[in-house]
């Protein structure tokens, strides 16, 4: 996967990418697809006990999320 040579938030791609790199120890909620950790038994955000824990999800969710500054909509986006 190329890197661009800047990014908003590195600590954001770097998490995505260690998620990416041992998906089984994360999955995804199906509530607000948050990546969480494996041995959540409730979602931090939503509360939700609905996960993915396909590996493919995993990773899938990680790059959208590595790839975006943040999961929510800012102002600056509406504006
Ligand atoms: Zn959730």
């Amino acid at each position: 996967m190329p890197k661009p040579p800047s990014k908003p938030d590195p600590s954001r791609e770097q998490k995505a990418a260690r998620i990416v790199s041992n998906p089984s120890a994360y999955k995804v909620c199906e509530g607000c697809d948050s990546i969480v950790g494996a041995g959540a038994a409730l979602c931090p955000n939503c509360h939700s006990f609905r996960f993915d824990v396909t590996a493919e999800r995993v990773v899938k969710q990680a790059h959208f999320l590595g790839s975006r500054e943040q999961n929510s909509v800012t102002a600056e986006d509406i504006s």
